[in-house]
């Protein structure tokens, strides 16, 4: 069994996925679709990118960093999702997916902005608004079942790239804290930062030496360069309802 399931592979789900795995939690991450940031033309709000950024290659390298962290990925639309036994929701989840086998996990994140319906059975409390559900949750994404968490846009954070992932993070905190992880925060620190006033590195901690971090900056460059190198071969999604040619 996993410790944890994120329903959803968009930037929310991607973000929390990130943090979960680095914590050393076993993380799958199972998405039916395409994240909704594949719609958008120029991507111009979300920090670090001072001209922008073309989303579907953004959403590639959140994608590779979830993968470097260790995230596992399935492909397949969650159509229910139920406790194992009925009477203990520490025994964890079953989500079954259309065509592929059930899959087992002890927490669950809902990431999967516009669908919950297959949290129905589980009662989470979803609030309606038009023709949409929203999740409804406390301010860390916790659902009023225990081990089931909401993250993103489903859970009515506001519409932006930036909120979502920022949000899926402090998901992903929340799961760290409510399981068995070893967990102070996921820092990388200069080397004696702790260890130089006498203090244990704390767990989820890490220093380095300043040939180590060289080595992270050449290697991070190297990735860059490689993923900037040529404009990116997908055009934005269209809305489902505007005719294509
Ligand atoms: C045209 C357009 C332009 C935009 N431009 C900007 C912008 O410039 N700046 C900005 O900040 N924001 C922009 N946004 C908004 C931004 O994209 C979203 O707020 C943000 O990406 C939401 O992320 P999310 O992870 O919550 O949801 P999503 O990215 O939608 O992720 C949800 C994922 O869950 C999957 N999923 C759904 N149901 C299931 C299921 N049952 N089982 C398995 N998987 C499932 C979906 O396939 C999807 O991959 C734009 C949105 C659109 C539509």
């Amino acid at each position: 069994m996993r410790d944890v399931c994120i329903v959803g592979g968009g930037v929310s789900g991607l973000a929390a996925s990130i943090f979960t795995a680095r914590a050393g939690l076993d993380t799958l991450v199972v998405d039916g679709g395409e994240p909704i940031l594949a719609r958008n033309a120029s991507l111009e709000n979300y920090p670090g990118f001072p001209d922008g950024v073309d989303a579907r290659r953004y959403l590639q390298l959140v994608r590779e960093q979830a993968g470097t962290a260790g995230v596992e990925f399935e492909l397949g639309r969650v159509t229910r999702a139920e406790p194992i036994t009925e009477t203990a929701l520490e025994d964890g989840f079953v989500l079954e997916t259309d065509g592929g086998e059930p899959l087992e996990a002890r927490r669950v994140v809902a990431a999967s902005w516009s669908d919950s319906d297959y949290l129905v059975p589980l009662d989470v409390g979803r609030l309606q608004r038009g023709s949409k559900h929203f999740v409804d949750t406390d301010d860390a994404g916790r659902t009023v079942v225990d081990g089931v968490y909401a993250a993103g846009r489903l859970a009515n954070e506001p519409h932006q790239a930036i909120v979502a992932a920022g949000h899926g993070a402090k998901v992903g905190l929340a799961v760290i804290h409510d399981s068995e992880a070893n967990f102070y925060h996921d820092w990388v620190a200069p080397a004696g930062y702790f260890t130089g006033r006498g203090r244990d590195i704390p767990p989820a901690c890490e220093e380095i030496d300043d040939d180590e971090r060289q080595r992270r900056d050449e290697q991070a460059r190297q990735t860059m360069l490689e993923a900037f190198a040529e404009p990116f071969d997908a055009e934005p999604t269209m809305h489902p309802s505007v005719a294509q040619e």
